[in-house]
């Protein structure tokens, strides 16, 4: 027996098909070329834009005339479906979500939550060198253009021990590239020291807090057996919340074999000065940075519920800039966001020319059914200036960037 993965969307979904495979492995499955061999067709969903919904549903509608074909010759495909549509659908406590994707894709045989899969398989990987090791997975901040606290529910960290073991593992295997991932892996560990209950109540923490709780000291906790000084990342001035990401960059960085470690995503407010210090000490963490900025327009930031403003995002990227030499930049910029004027755009561009990017996924806005965009704003800007919007910033980021060789 056989098994394909398509897998759409991030580098999450990467990682999570890489376990899926591991899954059908320890069932005595092989993988397949391509689809037309596999006895088990299986695709990873992304929601994160309509385009890509829409991809997925013209797949399985192709998938259903082959497993008809299929079947007048006796033959058989099965048809399994996993990712955000599932993760989203099967959240969703009514039910009808799950109902209406069943009924638009009654061919399918199987809709697999990923949470099942679980991290107890190790993950068969295609590429020798590098690996992409998941640190936590789901998201507590709710952008409100965002489905994926939606589709992979609120952030759960994976165990400190747990990660450190699989880098060790791979190192010991000859891997020597390793990019950790997560939405937001800047905050990794929040629930490992609070809680998890905690953390999804808890925007902004106070020192009564924590002097309430077990961990009295607010410098130092308990972790791991070990006494450690949580970085604690700051949002206006007021503690957010207390992360692991410093200290395990750190002990990842000591494991021999590693030649480079990356991290992807991390967001702008997470970023605290223990964590640059961390990357400048350390000379095995990539010199690439992956920072979505998504508007450089303060309302548009307002709105989309980031927090942070435009001249914070420059303050940071100065910040690192200065401390730590040769340093690039990427990022991901919504065009088109629900309202966003011609003037708030060209903001949005004055900063990607003010930052030079070496790299920028840049998206039309997508109204998404659940956000709370979709809620509350109207997706009212045009497509043609959504296009025109995303136009300029592609020649401005990207291809002058091919062009120049330092497309990254
Ligand atoms: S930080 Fe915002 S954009 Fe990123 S996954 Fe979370 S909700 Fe989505």
């Amino acid at each position: 027996m056989k098994y394909y993965i398509k897998t759409f969307g991030c580098a999450a979904n990467e990682a999570d098909s890489e376990r899926i495979a591991s899954l059908y492995a320890s069932r005595g499955f092989k993988r397949a070329r391509s689809m037309k061999t596999a006895d088990d067709v299986v695709i990873n969903t992304c929601m994160i834009r309509e385009k890509a919904e829409n991809r997925v549903y013209g797949l399985v509608y192709n998938l259903s005339k082959e497993k008809e074909r299929r079947r007048l010759l006796g033959k058989s495909l099965k048809i399994v479906v996993t990712g955000c549509m599932v993760g989203m659908a099967t959240r969703e406590k009514t039910g009808k979500m799950l109902s209406s994707i069943k009924k638009k894709m009654p061919s399918v045989d199987e809709f697999l939550p990923i949470e099942e899969v679980g991290f107890d398989f190790a993950p068969i990987r295609i590429d020798k060198k590098h690996a992409w090791v998941p640190i936590s997975n789901g998201c507590n901040n709710f952008c409100t253009f965002c489905v994926v606290p939606f589709t992979r529910g609120r952030e759960i960290s994976r165990p400190y021990q747990d990660v450190l073991m699989e880098c060790k593992e791979l190192l010991d295997k000859k891997y020597t590239h390793i990019t950790l991932v997560g939405q937001n892996v800047n905050c990794y560990g929040a629930d490992l020291i609070l809680g998890t209950e905690n953390v999804h109540v808890l925007r902004d923490i106070e020192k009564p807090f924590f002097q309430a709780s077990k961990h009295k000291d607010f410098q130092h906790i308990e972790f791991n057996g070990k006494s450690i000084k949580p970085t604690y990342v700051k949002h206006l001035g007021r503690l957010r919340i207390p992360t692991l990401f410093p200290e395990l960059l750190t002990d990842i960085c000591a494991l021999k074999g590693l030649v480079e470690l990356d991290f992807i995503s991390s967001n702008p407010w997470d970023f605290s000065d223990e964590l640059i210090e961390t990357i400048a000490a350390n000379k095995k963490i990539s010199r690439h940075i992956h920072l979505p900025v998504q508007s450089g327009d303060n309302a548009m930031l307002r709105k989309m519920n980031r927090w942070y403003t435009r001249e914070e995002y420059l303050e940071l990227i100065s910040k690192i800039k200065n401390q730590i030499s040769n340093m690039t930049f990427s990022t991901d910029i919504i065009v088109g966001f629900c309202g966003e004027t011609e003037e708030q755009f060209e903001h949005t561009f004055d900063l990607a020319r003010t930052v030079g990017f070496s790299k920028a996924y840049v998206s039309m806005y997508s109204d998404r059914s659940m956000t709370a965009a979709h809620k509350v704003y109207t997706d009212d800007v045009p497509h043609a200036v959504k296009k025109k919007r995303w136009e300029l910033l592609e020649e401005e980021i990207n291809k002058t960037n091919i062009r120049n060789g330092t497309y990254r």
